[in-house]
């Protein structure tokens, strides 16, 4: 295939994101971000398509690109969706008409262009990174984005392993801390995301906040919960006069969003802030995190033999703070096969910062990726 462009497309709860790229993943043409083509203002899935289509139309129309021949296929990004059927299924935050969407079939039909595919961010991540980024030079890499959840990507011996239902990589949901106290939104108990998220360290801070009572966070703590008591009160008393129908159910959104502030009032961002400051319970916060991930991480190198492990997201913004405990961990857990040098003076297994995690278009590099993944598998 000679055409020059992909299309990346990073689909959000809050808006969409087009991206066209070259092959070197320069983003040639960007439109979107916050309430561009917002799925809660196109519910009906064809309304949506036919927006997108005609936003992708105008794009493709630009002297920069030069027409839809110069495009070798579209790749969208989405949370809850399927590689094998290119379909968005039940995303939490995306609306209840969505369901069941078969957003591949439905784009590739109405601007009449093949090659279409669709997947879920951590996958998208992966690629990016294999196609633009850190893992150009390998075949054998994991990508794990440490975001409200943990997601990951694998691949092995050249492919992005997905499996027989297209579920491949769910290392977020293995189990990880047998302290038995943290439930995961997937109903068991410990799983790694509900410590080695952005989510799950946030919750490691509020308990050692609480434990230790002193300090940066515990300062910062103490702080937030009475601005969100305060808040709440002021709410409930709006409520108890509210008559207005719709006003009522704004109030209820509000209250119900400061509750869950209220049990979370610590963010990953704060205990990085705090790193940088030196902050003793700060770095003990991400020795705890890094060691739990790094033991995972070890047990994950028996499954596939990678030799770079990529850490991407939130709490990968973090940066030496994240990695550098983790990297221990996971060395000292390692098997002694995975361990030390190859022949070339190469570290057989390392972790490394995504090189695409301040990239603001990682989301449609990613996205885009899924195209150039179809035409070197040849499929
Ligand atoms: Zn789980």
């Amino acid at each position: 295939m000679e055409n020059k462009y992909v299309v990346g497309i990073d689909i959000g709860g809050q808006g969409s994101t087009i991206g066209i790229v070259d092959k070197r993943g320069e983003v040639i043409l960007c439109r979107g971000g916050q309430g561009f083509l917002a799925p809660w203002d196109h519910r009906e899935q064809q309304v949506y398509v036919d927006a997108l289509c005609k936003a992708l139309e105008e794009m493709f129309a630009d002297e920069k690109i030069g027409g839809k021949e110069n495009i070798a296929g579209i790749g969208i990004g989405a949370p809850s969706s399927s590689y094998l059927t290119g379909k968005i299924e039940k995303a939490p935050n995306l609306p209840p008409e969505w369901d069941n969407f078969e957003i591949t079939k439905m784009v590739s039909k109405k601007i009449n262009l093949d090659n279409v595919f669709l997947d879920n961010d951590a996958n998208a991540a992966m690629l990016g990174e294999w196609a633009y980024g850190g893992a150009k030079d390998t075949n054998h890499c994991i990508m794990i984005t440490l975001g409200t959840g943990l997601g990951s990507g694998i691949v092995a011996e050249g492919r992005l392993i997905r499996g027989k239902h297209g579920l491949g990589g769910e290392l977020g949901h293995t189990r990880a801390y047998h302290c038995g106290d943290r439930i995961c939104g997937c109903g068991r108990i410990d799983c790694l995301e509900r410590y080695a998220s952005a989510t799950g360290m946030a919750f490691t801070a509020v308990q050692f906040v609480k434990q230790k009572q002193t300090g940066i966070l515990y300062e910062k703590y103490k702080e937030r919960i009475a601005e969100i008591r305060a808040e709440l009160l002021d709410k409930n008393i709006k409520l108890n006069s509210e008559k207005d129908e719709e006003e009522i159910k704004n109030l209820k959104a509000q209250i119900t969003e400061l509750e869950r502030k209220y049990e979370l009032p610590i963010s990953s961002k704060d205990v990085c802030d705090a790193a940088e400051k030196n902050d003793p319970l700060a770095l003990e916060i991400f020795a705890f995190t890094g060691k739990i991930l790094g033991e995972s991480l070890a047990n994950f190198v028996a499954f596939s033999d990678p030799n770079k492990i990529f850490l991407f997201g939130g709490l990968a913004k973090s940066g030496k703070y994240i990695l550098e405990p983790t990297r221990k961990a996971m060395e000292v857990n390692l098997l002694k096969n995975y361990k030390g040098y190859d022949d070339e003076g190469n570290k057989k297994v390392d972790v490394y910062l995504s090189e695409l995690n301040n990239n603001a278009d990682a989301a449609i590099l990613g996205a885009s990726a899924l195209v150039w993944e179809k035409i070197k598998s040849g499929n």
